[in-house]
């Protein structure tokens, strides 16, 4: 019996689920007794969140605020400091991260989008020849069209797997881009991924964390991209790790996001570093921006945050940036081979 995506775990004790704002969201905020709401929108999302927060300014009657700093994932809510007098949030385009705590009660807004035809979509995927054993895996917004497309591809002659991963994710099926344990639990009955959903940063990151090829299917625009070039991307990466092999001075990066706090991780690395005879300084944040690293006497960076800024964003930085897993290559306390992925737990 798979795990079913519409199913999450149970929630942290003070997070509340709704597929999109509507009247059931309306009503649940009317009968919370919030007397102030903070609004939080990813940066997809920004140009409709003056219009959403008048609406639930005037349907819920009650002050909203708007935090300006857009949100990447549900790691990163809006702090005390930044929102103090806001009893209740409000978070659009993120399911919760069941092992994120949360300081008030926040109703996340997953934003499911019920578009693609499931048969269409099928029939691409059968027809551009993605191997019969196949593993699914979807951001948050196209959970829903988990179901009606296994059976679609069922129906095909295809076998389909979907994973549960670890306490990070709420949903089976689900990727984070820090976090593909869902997809892992599944790679060894799978020879290819397909990944539902827009947008690179998950094919590419599960591409590194699994050695299945990752197709990657636009359910909206029923447009099927082919497996990444999973080689190539490792080889980049070992290239990052081969050029600071010998960098004697290093930062380690720590955010203060809640979601994104790897302060023990942090500390075993700079002892790690020490015990190789390197120099390592553990750095404070929590918005990451290029200009707080400029000027520093620091060889290399290793980034305990978010994953995401390390392989996607690394080349904005003026030193070379590694994930955890690649700073321990450097040090050669782990092989270059295989490739480990820095799944965030
Ligand atoms: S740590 Fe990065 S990838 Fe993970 S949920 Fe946060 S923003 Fe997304």
């Amino acid at each position: 019996m798979p795990d079913r995506p519409r199913e999450p775990r149970a929630p942290a004790p003070s997070s509340f689920v709704y597929p999109t704002v509507g009247p059931p969201l309306l009503e649940a905020l009317r009968s919370s007794g919030a007397k102030r709401v903070v609004l939080q929108v990813p940066a997809g999302l920004v140009r409709n969140a003056h219009d959403l927060a008048s609406r639930l300014r005037e349907e819920v009657g009650v002050p909203v605020v708007l935090a300006a700093r857009p949100c990447f994932g549900a790691c990163d809510l809006p702090s005390r400091d930044e929102a103090p007098r806001a009893d209740v949030a409000v978070v659009l385009g993120h399911a919760p991260i069941p092992n994120v705590p949360l300081v008030r009660p926040t109703f996340f807004v997953e934003m499911r989008e019920p578009g693609g035809d499931p048969e269409a979509l099928a029939t691409t995927v059968h027809e551009a020849g993605v191997p019969r054993r196949v593993g699914l895996v979807a951001s948050v917004q196209h959970l829903d069209l988990v179901p009606p497309l296994t059976e679609a591809l069922v129906r095909r002659g295809h076998e389909v797997r979907i994973g549960r991963g670890d306490r990070r994710l709420a949903y089976a099926a689900q990727a984070l881009g820090c976090n593909y344990t869902g997809a892992e639990a599944i790679a060894n009955e799978v020879d290819a991924f397909l990944f539902v959903g827009t947008g690179r940063f998950h094919p590419l990151g599960l591409a590194l964390a699994v050695e299945r090829p990752v197709w990657s299917l636009d359910p909206l625009q029923n447009v099927l991209e082919r497996p990444v070039d999973r080689a190539a991307l490792v080889r980049r990466r070992q290239l990052t790790v081969a050029s600071v092999r010998d960098a004697r001075r290093w930062g380690v990066l720590v955010s203060t996001f809640a979601g994104q706090n790897r302060g023990a991780v942090a500390l075993a690395l700079q002892e790690r570093a020490r015990a190789r005879g390197r120099e390592a300084e553990i750095l404070l944040f929590d918005r990451l921006d290029p200009r707080d690293l400029e000027g520093r006497a620091l060889d290399a960076y290793v980034n305990t945050a978010c994953p995401r800024i390390a392989l996607d964003d690394g080349a904005n930085y003026p030193k070379p940036m590694l994930t955890p897993p690649e700073f321990l290559m450097a040090l050669g306390d782990l092989p270059l081979e295989p490739y480990r992925f820095d799944t965030y737990h």
